[in-house]
């Protein structure tokens, strides 16, 4: 495995950095998880807009211009002749020493691009669904680290899993601190009732994710039934027809039982189905990524 480390490819044994790199110390940088489908990286702007919306609120400076970065990742898939992939890419502060001074990263921002295969859940998941908590842990506050950045700092995200996992639950949900759902640990959330499609407004504080944005577009253009953003507890879940999830690791991936309450059958709702196959369907379209090799082209 080859793994792109500011400007270089290295085989994984090497692909090091420092002790002294602050994304390590502090967890401070931004990264994305992007998709690769049948050799193009799934909306590779928008990921690539986001990173550079998220580096820009830390007052992290990118190493160079966004163009550059696509065509590092585009190297880099293609170093690994992969053609479906997830890519990890990260932008670490860089090295500094032991304070918490940005400033004195001098050596400049680290950006680092992995492209490797994933599956995060296995298959039957899509069909039998996954089992949620409401996790203790509250979605942060805007005041203190917009939910919106995409920040290497994940350690609440972490421990909401680790919760849901000792409950025997595969994601958990994060509140807002008065009590709305805002996401999962690593996933955006949906739900349906009564045919409306409905998902948390962007102001409450969530991490506006690319597969999100994408199950809106094809809800709206596809389905002809446009996605209703706004406020809702974990009571409306509970009583909702279909919940499912959404992340470029997950995909779309149906959720069936919260808190010991059954959703809906207790197993893939219709709808979600529908919306997985427009998913997947559009994922294999040429229109939805940008192509790694000459023949993905057309
Ligand atoms: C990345 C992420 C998502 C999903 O975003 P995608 O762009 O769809 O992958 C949702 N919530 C959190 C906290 C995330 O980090």
């Amino acid at each position: 495995m080859k793994i792109y480390i500011n400007g270089q490819l290295r085989e994984k044994e090497d692909a090091m950095v420092s002790v002294f790199d602050h994304g390590l110390l502090y967890g401070d940088g931004v990264f994305e998880g992007i998709r690769v489908y049948g050799g193009r990286v799934f909306r590779l702007d928008d990921h690539l807009q986001r990173l550079a919306k998220s580096a820009e609120s830390i007052l992290l400076t990118l190493p160079m211009p966004l163009k550059k970065i696509e065509a590092a990742v585009l190297e880099t898939v293609r170093a690994n002749g992969l053609k479906d992939a997830y890519i990890r890419l990260l932008l670490t502060r860089g090295v500094g020493d032991l304070g918490l001074d940005m400033r004195k990263c001098k050596a400049g921002p680290c950006l680092i691009i992995i492209a490797d295969r994933i599956e995060l859940y296995p298959d039957a998941y899509y069909e039998k669904g996954l089992d949620l908590i409401v996790s203790t842990i509250r979605q942060r506050r805007s005041d203190q680290l917009s939910p919106g950045v995409k920040s290497l700092n994940y350690l609440p995200n972490v421990l909401a899993r680790a919760e849901a996992s000792r409950a025997g639950a595969q994601e958990a949900i994060l509140l807002s601190t008065d009590g709305y759902v805002t996401e999962c640990s690593g996933d955006n959330i949906f739900f349906i009732a009564e045919g409306a499609i409905v998902t948390p407004p962007v102001h409450i504080g969530i991490l506006e994710g690319v597969t999100r944005k994408v199950v809106m577009e094809l809800c709206r253009d596809r389905l002809g039934n446009p996605v209703v953003e706004r406020l809702f507890t974990p009571f409306e879940l509970y009583r909702a027809g279909e919940v499912f999830l959404t992340g470029s690791g997950a995909e779309i991936i149906p959720a069936v039982r919260i808190d010991g309450r059954t959703i809906g059958s207790g197993a893939a709702g219709p709808m979600t189905k529908k919306i997985i196959g427009l998913f997947r369907d559009y994922a294999a379209s040429p229109a939805s990524g940008t192509a790694v090799y000459e023949d993905a082209k057309r």
